[in-house]
């Protein structure tokens, strides 16, 4: 026999026994942002490889290492989208939505060669939410605000809020010059990927995974206290919002991002229940970018939540949502049966739009029926079997008490209805 074709590693399948439970938390997600007036937008999965170099920036993880590129059919290079933020200010750029303010969000798969463990994957989805046009720290708190009211609606409580300034561009390349003097003092204690980053981005050195670097990083000249006036005022306000909110946080100095083109405020919610995968939220604000992609100076913040891990984390919290079977499973024995109760599912189906029933399909004794009845977790069985035709009756069973009864078909919609079923 050949053998099966498995697929690309770190892209993994979400199976129906996990699916409700993403369909519930991407339900729960859309409520929030639809209560504070963000509107979705649909984006491209492929974009051209020249928005994310100009974008991300050349000497990024992302850019350097991470991403599917490769060249079309027509010889152009084309990249599957590591992230989202790129490709929404392209759309808002070229459909002139910079005009006026925006509140967006976007779902949906993103692609990095990284390498596969718990909680990292070379497909991910990642929930993204931008608003555009907004200059003033009280954007910065709402999106703040908007993620703790989604944390808990979904009964999430291992998760805390870290926060910093990464202040303008100016502010930055000062501090950039004393972290490197910084780093230069004692080179020998950093690493390979660090000793790189020294000469390439060496604000990312701060964001080092690796634990033998986290003294070095702690005593590190830190970002805040090089601040420019305007964005230390920006970071004050904020943090007064969220003190006024009742919103616990921390000020982490060394929260950098791993994008070049964040400044001001950066905002991450981590949690020490996934293990070194522990981000579970990242944003922060990108006025930078729109003049670096040849838009017209405006302001621009996000943040994107990994789906993996807040299910994971919803998962060993024991907090993702109930799922259920369906109200209805209907049974039918012998052929004629078989035939009505396809007629008599959709007549069920016509008066109460919001019934979940299965039609049981593919014949079989009695037995065989049930067993799928009860392992669909339905609250009622139908039975429809050669004597219930003959009389236009059917057999109901409440799974929970095993309680039967007989009911003409006249009589079911009525029944189901008044009986409560679970109109989800
Ligand atoms: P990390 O430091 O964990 O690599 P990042 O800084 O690269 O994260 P962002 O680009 O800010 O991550 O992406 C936002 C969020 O998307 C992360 O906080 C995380 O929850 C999720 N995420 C990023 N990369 C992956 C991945 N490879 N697999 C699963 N989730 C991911
Ligand atoms: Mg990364």
């Amino acid at each position: 026999m050949a053998e099966i074709i498995r697929s690309v590693r770190g892209m993994n399948d979400i199976l129906p026994e996990m699916t409700p439970y993403w369909q519930a938390v991407e339900t729960s997600l859309k409520q929030i942002l639809d209560s504070y007036g963000y509107q979705e937008i649909r984006l491209p999965i492929l974009e051209k490889t020249e928005l994310f170099k100009r974008s991300i920036g050349e000497v990024t993880d992302i850019v350097e290492k991470e991403m599917y590129t490769f060249d079309d059919r027509n010889g152009d290079s084309l990249t599957l989208r590591p992230e989202g933020t790129a490709g929404c200010v392209r759309a808002a750029m070229e459909h002139g939505m910079f005009n006026q303010q925006q509140r967006l969000w976007y779902m949906g798969p993103m692609f990095r060669h990284e390498r596969p463990q718990k909680g990292r994957y070379r497909q991910f989805h990642q929930l993204g939410v931008e608003a555009y046009g907004f200059s003033g720290p009280d954007i910065d708190a709402e999106m703040i605000l908007l993620t703790a009211r989604l944390w808990k609606k979904l009964g999430l409580k291992d998760i805390t809020l870290q926060i910093n300034s990464l202040g303008s561009t100016e502010a930055r390349l000062n501090y950039r010059e004393k972290l490197v003097e910084y780093y230069q003092s004692n080179q020998e204690q950093l690493d390979e990927d660090s000793q790189r980053r020294l000469l390439t981005n060496p604000l990312r050195i701060l964001d080092s995974k690796n634990p033998d670097m986290q003294s070095l990083n702690e005593a590190a000249p830190k970002l805040i206290d090089y601040l420019d006036a305007e964005s230390a005022e920006h970071f004050e306000q904020l943090c007064a919002t969220l003190r006024e909110a009742g919103i616990a946080f921390e000020i982490n100095p060394r929260l950098v991002r791993g994008l070049d083109y964040y400044g001001k405020t950066v905002f991450e919610w981590v949690t020490d229940q996934l293990g070194a995968q522990g981000t579970v939220c990242a944003g922060g604000r990108y006025d930078g970018l729109i003049t670096q992609l040849g838009g017209k100076a405006s302001s621009a913040i996000g943040f994107a939540i990994g789906l993996e891990r807040l299910i994971s984390l919803l998962e060993a919290g024991g907090t993702l949502p109930e799922t259920k079977g369906p109200d209805v499973y209907l049974v039918a024995v012998g052929e004629a049966a078989a035939a009505q109760s396809l007629l008599l599912a959709e007549s069920l189906r016509d008066q109460l739009p919001d019934l979940r029933l299965i039609s049981h399909c593919g014949g079989g004794s009695f037995k065989s029926q049930f067993k799928r009845a009860d392992r669909s977790g339905a609250r009622w069985t139908l039975i429809l079997g050669e004597e219930e035709m003959s009389q236009q009756h059917i057999g109901v069973k409440t799974m929970s008490t095993g309680e039967q009864q007989t009911l003409a078909w006249s009589e079911l919609a009525n029944f189901l209805s008044t009986s409560h079923f679970d109109n989800r």
